[in-house]
């Protein structure tokens, strides 16, 4: 079986050359950004937040007890965040045609980089994984959930099912542009768990394309607890870091 499935995937790479799904390039392997585009990423490799991910850019230690000022003060809610990569001018060029114009083929190499991203956490009591919810009429004029298009994935690489129906999410007008108190006061009340029996109990990665405020995960955190979940952790490709 191992065999075939070796053959058929060299069959495959014949057809289909793996290429950079962002310039084009060849690379070895499918769902691989070639080193010109890894490179002019801004990965979250550094020391960050042991808490919820958030990089110390510019700082060389890396002391595993430290907290981002927000954990500090006990303003996120979930037991742990990571995030892949900085939100800037690299990653929106992967981001916004992503979200906005169909370039499905990158949620390949965006999983992968998210379970890199998780390399320094205990992943062993996940029960579900979590994208997102899209409202029902964003999802109408997008076609899809694009953090459902990185949850499969992950879920997929962790063993574990995903659960995208067991909460809905309200339509409200877009939060671009927006201070973090705004956000938190928009997202309010938009989550409903409409199957809290598959909730109950459960341990809960939830997964975004992009991390703002954080107001998005919080606001799902105390949803989801409420509904009886028994932690809830986020992981997002990228994530918004003051003054970049
Ligand atoms: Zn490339
Ligand atoms: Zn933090």
């Amino acid at each position: 079986m191992v065999i075939c499935r070796g053959v058929f995937q060299k069959i495959l790479d014949f057809i289909y050359p793996p290429i950079c799904p962002l310039c084009g390039t060849d690379v070895s392997t499918h769902g691989e950004l070639c080193a010109d585009c890894w490179t002019a990423i801004n990965w979250i490799d550094g020391p960050k937040c042991h808490r919820c991910g958030y990089p110390f850019i510019g700082y060389d230690f890396d002391d595993k007890e430290m907290l981002c000022p927000v954990c500090a003060a006990g303003k996120n809610e979930l037991d742990w965040i990571r995030s892949a990569c900085v939100y800037d001018d690299a990653s929106k060029q992967v981001m916004l045609p992503f979200k906005h114009c169909g370039k499905i083929k990158y949620a390949r190499f965006m999983a992968n980089a998210m379970i890199w991203a998780l390399r320094d956490i205990e992943l062993q009591n996940i029960d579900i994984v979590m994208p997102v919810p899209l409202a029902w009429r964003r999802l109408f004029h997008r076609g899809y959930n694009q953090a459902t298009l990185l949850a499969r994935p992950i879920a997929h690489a962790l063993g574990v099912k995903m659960d995208y129906d067991s909460v809905h999410r309200k339509y409200r007008e877009d939060m671009g542009h927006k201070t973090s108190a705004q956000r938190a006061q928009n997202i309010r009340g938009v989550f409903k768990v409409v199957h809290p029996n598959k909730i109950r109990g459960k341990h809960i990665l939830l997964v975004d394309d992009v991390m703002t405020s954080g107001a998005t995960f919080n606001e799902l955190y105390r949803v989801l607890m409420r509904a009886g979940a028994a932690s809830v952790c986020g992981v997002s490709f990228c994530r918004v870091v003051h003054g970049v």
